[in-house]
């Protein structure tokens, strides 16, 4: 019986680039290929296409299912000062992938999101070495490329070992789709996630500083504690000749390439409150009350149990290395709507788009950031640093009053 391949069936501003059904197709039908924003989709090649059906049934997109949370919610950071200020906030993916290394030393695989030899792309990475979590720890906000992880998964999985699996809420969704069934030997966690920029994007902005610098890039962190405090978060990239390039996130080109342009999926993703189906979601703890005990100005974290096994996984974590209070969920979405909500596309997501295409990226920031803000750019770090700082309080205020 012949049945619709995914591209007949799906809305292709709704594919989420989660991959799966690339990772389905066994007669390697279905290619990745970039888009004019420089995201992945998958075309079919209508000759090799077999009409199993097999991409159609498996996207996550296409079968979308909704599950009842628990929702118990933590705030808290891990203890060792130096993997939190190298972590994306309060550090819990290394306090659970330790803790799970720790548990399985023999039988259990963590798999992250690290950067390829040349910094020029991510992708999802399986590995039963502690000392390859260091190299997962860091958001890296560009979309992965999965290459096989799925099939990976389900091999650990099938062959009896643990698999502790971290990823945006799409890829989440795509491997238990993958899966078929529940294994108890799988802790599947997801982030926060506002949505990732493209590849491109980042590949031309890494190419423009490497002829800046007239050097290859050695080493990229885009959650860099450039003054005391993980807010604002800074970018530091190293070069292979010694410089070093450090500069708030925000006010650099890539950040404001991450700051207008997210996939067009992720403006209307279904993959979050309900849609999720992890057992942990860890995110940033943005408008955390700073007195509390939870709170550290290196880094906090906001980790939400969405499963029995979720708030198994938690409560095992040793109370030395972590320390972990609960809190109130409607107060942590009052300031990060995101875990439930998209985000709806900025105004100038579409002027930017046509300015990067038709000219380059840093002509497409100038035209569409306001001076007064870019202004910021031309001061010394430190003084940067705490001038922002202050303008995101003067805009709370305001937003306040
Ligand atoms: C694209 C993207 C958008 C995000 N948007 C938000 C947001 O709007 N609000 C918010 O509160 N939090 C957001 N986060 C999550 C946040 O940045 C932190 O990852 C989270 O707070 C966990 O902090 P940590 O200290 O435990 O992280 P770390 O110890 O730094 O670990 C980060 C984890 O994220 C994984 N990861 C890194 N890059 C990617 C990627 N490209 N795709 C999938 N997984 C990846 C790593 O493998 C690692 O497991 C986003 C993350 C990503 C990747």
């Amino acid at each position: 019986m012949h049945m619709n391949n995914i591209m007949e069936l799906l809305d292709k501003d709704k594919c989420c680039g989660c991959e799966v059904c690339k990772s389905v197709c066994k007669p390697n039908a279905i290619s990745l290929k970039s888009n004019d924003e420089g995201f992945l989709y998958p075309e079919i090649d209508d000759n090799i296409c077999v009409k199993c059906g097999k991409c159609s049934l498996t996207c996550p997109v296409l079968n979308h299912t909704e599950s009842k949370m628990q929702s118990d919610c933590y705030a808290g950071y891990i203890a060792d000062k130096n993997i939190l200020i190298n972590s994306s906030s309060g550090g819990f993916f290394t306090a659970l992938a330790n803790n799970f290394l720790r548990i399985y030393p023999d039988d259990g695989y963590v798999v992250g999101v690290v950067w390829d030899t040349t910094y020029s792309n991510v992708y999802h990475f399986c590995s039963k070495d502690i000392n390859d979590i260091a190299k997962m720890r860091g958001s890296k906000y560009i979309q992965s490329n999965k290459g096989n992880i799925y099939d990976e998964v389900l091999s650990k999985l099938e062959s009896e070992f643990n698999v502790l699996f971290v990823g945006c809420p799409c890829e989440v969704v795509a491997l238990k789709r993958y899966l078929k069934k529940d294994y108890e030997r799988l802790i599947a966690v997801d982030l926060v996630c506002k949505g990732p920029t493209s590849a491109r994007m980042w590949k031309d902005y890494k190419l423009c500083l490497e002829q800046k610098y007239k050097s290859s890039i050695t080493s990229v962190n885009m959650r860099y504690i450039g003054w005391k405090e993980w807010i604002p978060q800074w970018i530091n990239i190293k070069f292979s000749n010694g410089n070093e390039f450090k500069k708030i996130f925000y006010t650099t080109d890539f950040g404001r390439a991450f700051y207008l342009v997210q996939r067009k999926s992720c403006y209307s993703c279904n993959f979050r409150d309900k849609g999720r189906m992890s057992d942990i979601t860890l995110g940033d703890f943005h408008g955390a009350n700073t007195l509390k005990k939870y709170y550290n100005r290196l880094g906090t974290s906001i980790v939400i149990a969405n499963s029995e096994k979720g708030k198994c996984t938690i409560s095992n974590l040793l109370s030395k290395d972590t320390l972990l209070l609960p809190v109130n969920y409607e107060e942590i979405i009052k300031h990060n709507p995101c875990i439930i909500k998209s985000n709806l596309p900025n105004e100038k997501r579409g002027i930017f788009l046509k300015l990067y295409n038709d000219v380059n990226m840093h002509l497409a920031v100038k035209k569409t950031y306001p001076l007064k803000e870019r202004l910021i750019n031309y001061l010394p770090p430190d003084l940067s640093g705490k001038l922002y700082r202050l303008a995101q309080l003067f805009k709370g205020r305001k937003g306040k009053s």
